[in-house]
């Protein structure tokens, strides 16, 4: 059943050098080998929805980076943290990293983690209490280079981070508050980029191509393995807070998708990992050269998922 596949969880390195300076991001830190680790309503809560085995401690943040060959960075290396958003298998064990890397987060992320009454806090107050800072991006401390919020490509609000135009936070709303997407040039001339897509959606399949309006429930909606075979009932369950927000943001993904120049990789976008053959725990070079590499080739032949 599709419940019981398991899931890819992406976290990425974002670098850039600039003025012979050069700062390194970690975009979303993964998830927890041990989900007691988010307490006892937290574990509950993620019990309730999904089964969690085999992750190893090895894989997870930040240790994983003591594990890769050559790390994409380590603690010491980190210029600072963005997550896409605040659910459990996005900021990972966010204690376990220094606390003074500064930690940043999509507008509207603090409103609901601070307005949450203690036990449904989407992040636990331990962890969320840890960084010296968090900020909203485009708050004080968290705007980088950039100057103002700006319509880029099929978004409406963009944060130019580094004030050339190569790493765009884009509000994505849907998910849940404060849900970000990020685009980042990763060549020039010709300009070709990444847009690493957060949970706008849960697989390839509902970005591209965007399912037409009678699929639009079955995408969104899904069953737990106690109500029954997949096939034999109606989902009642959502991935998603705001179901009417969360197809615009998944139509600007594939929007941005049908660009030559523009890969959307969403985080749990287990093709990817497949198609490029990477493992748990593992790590796939730099992406400037996905193009020639032709890793887009697989979305393009419009390849359709194993029966599940
Ligand atoms: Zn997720």
């Amino acid at each position: 059943m599709a419940q019981q596949e398991p899931t890819v969880i992406f976290a990425w390195v974002v670098e850039k050098t600039m003025d012979g300076k050069t700062e390194r991001y970690l975009w979303d830190l993964g998830f927890v080998s041990d989900i007691s680790k988010l307490g006892p309503e937290g574990s509950a809560a993620i019990s309730a929805l999904f089964i969690i085995s085999d992750v190893p401690a090895s894989a997870q943040l930040p240790e994983l980076l003591n594990h890769l060959n050559p790390p994409p960075a380590t603690l010491d290396t980190l210029t600072g943290m963005i997550l896409s958003h605040a659910h459990a298998d996005h900021y990972g064990a966010l204690d376990e990293f220094p606390s003074s890397l500064p930690l940043m987060v999509g507008p509207g992320t603090k409103a609901w983690v601070d307005g949450s009454p203690d036990e449904e806090k989407p992040v636990p107050p331990w962890f969320w209490n840890h960084p010296k800072f968090i900020g909203e991006v485009g708050e004080e401390g968290a705007k980088g280079k950039g100057e103002g919020w700006h319509k880029i490509g099929s978004y409406e609000k963009a944060f130019d981070f580094f004030g050339d135009g190569s790493f765009w936070l884009m509000q994505a709303p849907g998910h849940c508050p404060g849900h970000q997407v990020a685009l980042c040039r990763v060549s020039t001339s010709p300009d070709t980029y990444v847009l690493l897509g957060g949970d706008t959606c849960h697989s390839r399949y509902i970005y591209t191509p965007f399912p037409t309006p009678v699929a639009r429930s079955e995408i969104a909606c899904w069953a737990h393995p106690a109500e029954g075979p997949a096939e034999s009932t109606k989902g009642t369950h959502t991935m998603h807070v705001d179901v009417a927000e969360a197809y615009k943001s998944i139509a600007r993904l594939t929007r941005m998708e049908m660009e030559d120049n523009v890969i959307c990789v969403v985080a749990h976008e287990n093709e990817v990992a497949e198609e490029l053959g990477v493992g748990v725990g593992e790590m796939k070079q730099g992406w400037e050269k996905w193009k020639e590499n032709g890793w887009k080739k697989g979305k393009e032949r419009g390849v359709h998922p194993k029966p599940m």
